[in-house]
């Protein structure tokens, strides 16, 4: 067993402390790398506080995880020791399931393991445990090849960030001509609008958050709009293609798809923790639709990946020391992120 140093909730009620746990030993096909930086996603806290489901606990979290290999098993082909690798919000999937032989092991109709707070059934059935820690071992197939290129501890939250905004807006093929609405500008919300831009869309913010307009705009967003101002949302009223949702909080569906434009798009990414309520009369009035996506799979994370690095896109960070995770969490609460909170896991 590898021993490692990590941070836990013991419980849901918990804060997070200190830690220490075992990892397995690096198979023949898994590859083990020293965690550089580890993003802060709001699902890592939706599930130390139990907001979807029961979790597992102790509970290490983190799925936006960069760092350079130590050691690879004798089987592994794709890596080796010194690359610098990154790995997500899955570690494994059944690989053999129609969703998963299409690369679209997100969606593993057998259901895929998670980073944490998940059973690797696909392997020895052990919890496992995500990014706030010093090392990770991980099957080569759930690890992508991070760029040297950019700075590392801003590439890391493309891995949970990057993925879950990329993702729906190349499968709808959002680009020039569209307009594109990103509802809620935190860290899944900037990365949407660097991605919308990149993609030729012109992208609108729709934020609760008036002192985030000067910062929208330097991300490359067109139009900035207050939600609580009337006047500012009778403006677009029926006009957007699509509506990229990120909040994490319960809102209201129906405001929003009045937003959209015949046959428009709602796409929810953010998870809040109870479900909504959608009037058909929201929808039939104009063909609209709600759809969802869920991160996305291994081939078209790689892709992601190297489509920022050809592009010079990062994420906008606050690198922080892990004692200070609770300020984090906090402010992320509080809609104050600007735009995605990185653990220097070297303050370990
Ligand atoms: P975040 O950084 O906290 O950003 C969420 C943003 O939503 C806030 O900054 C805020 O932006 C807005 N917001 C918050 N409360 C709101 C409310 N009551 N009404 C309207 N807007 C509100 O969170 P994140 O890390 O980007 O994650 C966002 C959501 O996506 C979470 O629920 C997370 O679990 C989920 N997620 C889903 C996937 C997936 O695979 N689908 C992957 C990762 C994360 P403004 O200040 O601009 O209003
Ligand atoms: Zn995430
Ligand atoms: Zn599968």
């Amino acid at each position: 067993m590898i021993g490692t140093k990590g941070y836990a909730a013991q419980s849901p009620t918990t804060d997070l402390a200190p830690w220490d746990f075992d990892r397995r030993e690096v198979g023949a096909h898994d590859v083990q790398f020293d965690i550089q930086y580890c993003g802060v996603c709001h699902s890592d806290l939706h599930q130390i506080r139990n907001d979807w489901f029961e979790g597992i606990f102790p509970m290490v979290p983190g799925h936006e995880i960069v760092g350079r290999v130590v050691k690879v098993g004798d089987q592994v082909t794709k890596f080796k020791v010194g690359d610098i690798a990154g790995t997500g919000c899955m570690v494994n999937s059944c690989r053999t399931c129609e969703n998963c032989k299409d690369g679209l092991e997100q969606y593993c109709l057998h259901g895929n393991t998670q980073t944490y707070n998940s059973l690797d059934s696909y392997g020895d059935g052990s919890p496992t445990y995500g990014g706030y820690s010093n090392t990770i071992v991980v099957n080569e197939d759930f690890v992508l090849h991070v760029s040297d290129k950019t700075d590392l501890a801003a590439t890391a939250p493309l891995l949970c960030a990057g993925i879950t905004t990329y993702s729906p807006l190349r499968h709808w093929k959002v680009g020039k001509g569209h307009k594109l609405a990103v509802l809620g500008l935190g860290g899944l919300g900037h990365m949407g609008v660097k991605f919308g831009v990149a993609f030729g869309a012109e992208v609108t913010v729709l934020s609760t958050s008036p002192k985030k307009e000067e910062d929208a705009k330097k991300l490359g967003a067109h139009h900035f709009v207050v939600t609580s101002d009337p006047a500012q949302v009778e403006a677009v009223k029926g006009s957007f293609d699509f509506i990229l949702d990120t909040v994490s909080a319960p809102h209201d569906f129906n405001f929003y798809l009045s937003l959209l434009r015949t046959n428009g798009t709602h796409i929810c990414v953010g998870v809040p923790p109870e479900p909504a309520e959608i009037a058909a009369f929201s929808l039939l009035g104009g063909r609209k639709s709600v759809a969802g996506s869920g991160i996305g799979g291994i081939k078209e994370t790689q892709e992601m990946l190297d489509f920022c690095a050809e592009n010079n896109i990062v994420s906008d960070i606050e690198l922080i020391d892990i004692k200070d995770i609770h300020t984090a969490y906090e402010r992320m609460e509080k809609g104050d992120v600007r735009y995605r909170f990185v653990i220097d896991m070297a303050t370990l």
